[in-house]
């Protein structure tokens, strides 16, 4: 049986993954949050120690167990949703995820959950290396104000304490570092729609994605 698969790829903070998380649950498919991988790895790393610039020192994502339940990561059982988002985790994924072992082993595993699933994944390399033959591939950008506020009101109710000013500078930040990485970088697939969703709620894209993914599947 061949599985369907939305790629959602952009900048932190675009409106992804609650984009994703929306259109998922309209569609019944599984929401697979890639950046909650790079993070969990990150955290991992950090709790262990290692010496994070060394590409090979990541072994330990051999023994690392990753799952999805209700759109939220679990990594050894844990669930992550909140560890996830800590300033130190935040500071140092673009390093970690930059990695090509890295890289690799998590496109392995997403590409291993899209074959078994009807899935919407978002991330930075879904449309260009992990889902290259998505029914549906979206890049959505908007501007870095936007985009801090955004994960500000997000961070806010999970309790953090990060300024929006802190935000900004670390969505500018990362997304310079994930755009010049020479390995999967972020970057437009060319087959990709770009939505800008600056000035549209997230209800109202989540709608017209769900509209253009429902035309396509039926070949209009
Ligand atoms: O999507 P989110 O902002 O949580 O991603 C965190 C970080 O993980 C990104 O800034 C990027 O460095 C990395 N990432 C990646 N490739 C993906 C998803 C995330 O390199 N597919």
């Amino acid at each position: 049986m061949k599985y369907r698969s939305i790629a959602i790829d952009g900048p932190a903070g675009a409106g992804k993954s609650t984009v994703a998380k929306e259109l998922a649950k309209k569609l019944n498919y599984v929401y697979i949050d890639t950046g909650a991988m790079y993070r969990a790895t990150t955290y991992k790393a950090i709790s262990l120690g290692i010496d994070l610039t060394n590409p090979y020192s990541y072994g330990f994502l051999e023994n690392t167990n990753f799952v999805f339940r209700s759109g939220e990561l679990h990594m050894d059982g844990v669930n992550m949703t909140v560890l996830n988002r800590l300033k130190e985790v935040a500071d140092n994924v673009s390093l970690v995820s930059s990695h090509v072992p890295v890289r690799n082993k998590l496109v392995q595993l997403q590409q291993k959950i899209a074959k078994k699933n009807n899935v919407v994944m978002d991330g930075r390399d879904i449309g260009t290396v992990v889902l290259k033959d998505a029914d549906l591939k979206i890049f959505m950008i908007a501007s870095v104000h936007v985009r801090a506020k955004r994960r500000y009101e997000e961070l806010q109710s999970l309790g953090s304490k990060q300024t929006l000013e802190e935000l900004e500078e670390d969505i500018q930040r990362r997304d310079a570092y994930d755009s010049s990485r020479e390995y999967n970088p972020l970057k437009q697939a060319s087959d990709a729609i770009p939505i800008d969703t600056s000035d549209i709620s997230i209800e109202e894209v989540t709608d017209l994605l769900y509209d253009k993914f429902m035309r396509k599947i039926k070949g209009e």
